[in-house]
This record gives C-alpha cells, sequence and structure tokens, in this order.
C-alpha cells in the first residue's frame, strides 16, 4: 500500500499534506464514470473536514495521519485509506487489469470509484473488464446486513429449504435488483423448483450434441444478456414442459443447461426440520420417542428379529404417511423419499 501510494505521489497524482496522502481527483478526468456522475455533481456534494488540508473538496485519503493506531510511513505515523488496500491486494494477487470485479450496489460509489482512480493512475493501465453489482437481500424492505443484525446464513436457511430451492430463489431475480427475502418467496421458489426436478426422466443421451438444439441457443443468449437468469429459468420450465410430454431428448438438455446454473437432479432429500419432523411423526404414531431416524430403524429390526411383525408394521405405515420408505439390503437398511 505504501508502495503504491509512493508511486501515485511520484507520478503527480497524489500529494502529502500534514501527515496524510490524498489522490488529485481533478487530475483523473475518468472519474465519475463508473457511477455515471459529472463532476460538478460531485463537487457539490463533497466537503472538507475540520483539520483536513486537501487541495479540492474531491480528494480523498490514501493515508491518513494517525499517532495512536498507526504505522510508520514516509509521511509519518499513519494508516491507509479503506480504498487503497483493494487497489494494492488485487494487483498483488491478481496483477494490473482484472477481468471481472464483483461487489454490492453500495460500493459503487465512492470505493470502486476511486479503486479504478488509484489502480489506473499507479499502473498505467486498464484495471476492470467487466463490474458485477448486486442488489441487496432485504427483509421487510431493509437491507439484510450484519449490523442490523437482521440477517440469516446460508447455513441456517439449508435447515430449512434445500440448497436448490435458494439456488432458484436467487436466480429468479436479476442480480443487479434488490431480492425481498421472505417464506412465502421461499416457499414458492420451492414449489418452482420441485417441478423442474421432477420432470419426467428419461436416460441421458450423451451422444447429443446440445449445443445445436434450440433451447441451448435461447438459454446461452439469456445468459449472455448481463446473466438474465430468469430468462434461463424459463428455458428451463420449456424442457420441463417438453420432457413431461414424452420428448425424447429434452430432459438431457435440461440436465445439462441446469446444471450450468448448478441445479443437480440428484434423488430428492429432506432437510433438518422436515427429517425432524418425520421422526417425530412416527414416535407420535409409536408412543416411544425417536431422536433419530438412525435410532429408529435400529428399533425396527429389533421388533422384526423378535418376530414382532405388528411394530415393524406400524413403522412402514408411519413413514409411509410422510412419504419415506425403508430399504432392507445386504449392506443394512437405509431410508429414502418415496
Ligand atoms: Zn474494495
Amino acid at each position: 500500500m505504501i508502495g503504491m501510494v509512493k508511486d501515485l505521489i511520484n507520478k503527480g497524482y497524489a500529494y502529502e499534506a500534514d501527515g496524510d496522502v490524498y489522490f488529485r481527483v481533478k487530475k483523473f478526468p475518468q472519474y465519475g464514470s463508473l457511477s455515471k456522475q459529472p463532476i460538478d455533481q460531485l463537487e457539490s456534494g463533497a466537503r472538507i473536514e475540520v483539520g483536513e488540508h486537501k487541495e479540492d473538496p474531491l480528494d480523498f485519503a490514501l493515508w491518513k495521519k494517525d499517532e495512536k493506531f498507526g504505522y510508520k510511513s514516509p509521511w509519518g505515523v499513519g494508516r491507509p485509506g479503506w480504498h487503497i488496500e483493494c487497489s494494492a491486494m488485487s494487483r498483488k494477487y491478481l496483477g494490473k487489469t482484472i477481468d471481472i470485479h464483483a461487489g454490492g450496489a453500495d460500493l459503487i460509489f465512492p470505493h470502486h470509484e476511486n479503486e479504478i482512480a488509484q489502480s489506473e493512475c499507479a499502473n498505467g493501465c486498464k484495471f476492470v473488464n467487466y463490474w458485477l453489482h448486486n442488489g441487496f437481500v432485504t427483509i421487510n424492505k431493509e437491507k439484510m446486513s450484519k449490523s442490523l443484525g437482521n440477517f440469516l446464513t446460508i447455513d441456517e436457511l439449508l435447515k430449512k429449504y434445500d440448497s436448490n430451492t435458494i439456488r432458484f430463489f436467487i436466480l429468479t431475480n436479476h442480480y443487479r435488483m434488490p431480492v425481498e427475502f421472505s417464506d412465502e418467496a421461499l416457499s414458492s421458489a420451492q414449489a418452482g423448483v420441485k417441478r423442474m426436478l421432477n420432470a419426467k426422466r428419461t436416460k441421458i443421451n450423451e451422444d447429443l450434441d446440445i449445443t445445436k438444439t434450440d433451447e441451448y441457443k435461447s438459454f446461452v443468449d439469456a445468459m449472455d444478456d448481463d446473466l438474465n437468469t430468469s430468462k434461463a429459468l424459463a428455458v428451463l420450465f420449456e424442457l420441463t414442459n417438453k420432457a413431461n410430454k414424452d420428448d425424447k431428448d429434452a430432459f438431457t438438455i435440461l440436465c445439462k443447461l441446469a446444471s450450468v446454473l448448478g441445479f443437480t437432479f440428484e434423488k430428492p432429500t429432506l432437510t433438518e426440520d422436515e427429517l425432524k419432523n418425520a421422526v417425530k411423526h412416527v414416535s407420535d404414531k409409536l408412543g416411544k420417542d425417536f431422536n433419530s431416524m438412525e435410532e429408529l430403524i435400529a428399533y425396527r429390526k429389533e421388533a422384526r428379529d423378535a418376530k414382532n411383525w405388528d411394530i415393524a408394521d406400524k413403522i412402514r405405515v408411519a413413514l409411509d404417511e410422510v412419504n419415506i420408505v425403508l430399504k432392507d439390503s445386504k449392506e443394512g437398511t437405509s431410508w429414502e423419499i418415496k
């Protein structure tokens, strides 16, 4: 970071002022182009704080004097400004030009604007080819964030919904738009993804060149259109309908295109909560508490070994009511969804 700030000073893009170092924004005429803000509009909102010795209110800090918590530097004890670390790390680990830079929509200005200015002036070349700024996930119209404490982790969500449902929920919205999180939205995503994953299955035709199919072309067009994932999902639903109407290659195309978005056509499984509820259902029916499916399976084995067919049958019926079947094999007993 210090090296990069030094370079910027040497090239005339930055200056030291009383232990601080500032970037000279007017030396970089493209400033504001990422956030599409003309310089004069930015100027009207800029302020010089008390104690700052900027040449221009638009100039931003590359280094800040900080005698308490700072590091030694050519400009005295201080700490880096919060934009320069990204430019320095990006150059060190990814090179001078990166292909794609992502981030939340709130970082476009000033953070990403400043990253561009610092990197392009220090490196003398383009910083980023494509910027991807995502909308926020909101709950009750409020941004989901660590600081507000209204956030959910993927791990927590996975207890209630399977990964395909969460993936579907996110993909139905365009990445640039805000996503309102709610249980209703997740439930409808669950229904949608179920319909797709329950498409009538046929053997995968490995000889089929899917790149020659119309659906492939529509799917790629949608994804090339700034990752229009909801349009891409519509193609997958067309394929689902075709597969259900016995179109012979539809399922093969569906599987391959769906996997691009991370969907898997594995055997359906239950979430942690659903499994717990299923075990509880059997416990209630039998008037005996089981803590897990394994416990239940062991109890059934005991009953069968003792030729107590009545109990074994009751377990079968209770599991059937929650759509689960037990499969006995040489390796033991396992469960699956009917
Ligand atoms: Zn950054």
